[in-house]
């Protein structure tokens, strides 16, 4: 058993080694005990509710890059959740940098490249409700980034990132997207690509016509020039009709 101090509220409390997270017997507050270091858990509150980000979804499902249709996917599940990152603050070469990485192995896309503005961070303690947030623990250790990371290490912490996970339904596949509670923003690896057949479509006509307009050709020599330009302009108009419409 080893002794040390909660950072907030200075009570004692007793760990064994090993143990990573302990609750403060007195305050509540959530500590993180790495070796020898003790500190806080972050946590950022949530700033758009659940019906409010199906909005920022829909906003963004319309954007011009999209798939048609996309804003009216159906969604099918929205899942808000308190993902843990560890944010690193370090002094590389004089100068102060703050990394932020994944606490938690995670599939979903953007959260190893979060950035956290530490105005919105709260310490995490018992007058913190997370209501019926699902919060997810860390399965990977701060040393894991820590030897690997440039500089020297100035403060690290745990931070809570509010973020939800929107399933939605689009012509009958299903994708996902996760937005950043606090802040709006979508972080996606992956959605509906924007319908290529219609150029493909286009550029096989273009090839039939011009195949067409020099087989006549061969034929008959003028009318053949006439088809294959024909049908280079028909491929060209064509082309930039549908570049305009979608
Ligand atoms: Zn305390």
């Amino acid at each position: 058993m080893v002794t040390m101090n909660c950072p907030k509220c200075g009570a004692p409390f007793e760990y064994e080694p090993g143990m990573r997270f302990k609750k403060c017997d007195y305050c509540g507050t959530m500590i993180y005990i790495d070796k020898s270091q003790v500190m806080f858990y972050y946590i950022i509150p949530f700033t758009i509710d659940s019906k409010q980000v199906i909005q920022v979804f829909r906003r963004w499902a319309s954007g011009p890059k999209m798939e048609k249709g996309l804003e009216n996917s159906r969604i099918k599940n929205v899942k808000a959740m308190y993902f843990p990152v560890y944010r690193f603050v370090r002094d590389v070469d004089g100068k102060e940098e703050v990394m932020v990485k994944p606490a938690k192995t995670t599939l979903l896309p953007g959260l190893s490249n979060l950035k956290i503005p530490p105005g919105d961070m709260k310490i995490f303690d018992s007058s913190f409700k997370v209501g019926n947030v699902n919060v997810i623990h860390p399965d990977l250790t701060m040393d894991t980034y820590q030897k690997n990371l440039p500089g020297i290490g100035k403060e690290q912490e745990i931070v809570y990132f509010p973020i939800y996970e929107i399933r939605y339904e689009f012509q009958g596949k299903e994708y996902s997207v996760v937005v950043d509670g606090s802040a709006g923003e979508i972080f996606t690896s992956y959605y509906p690509p924007r319908s290529s057949v219609p150029y493909l479509s286009i550029a096989m006509l273009t090839f039939f016509l011009t195949a067409v307009g020099a087989a006549v050709g061969t034929m008959v020599s003028a009318s053949g020039w006439l088809l294959t330009i024909g049908g280079l302009l028909a491929g060209i108009g064509g082309g930039y009709y549908i570049a305009k419409k979608y």
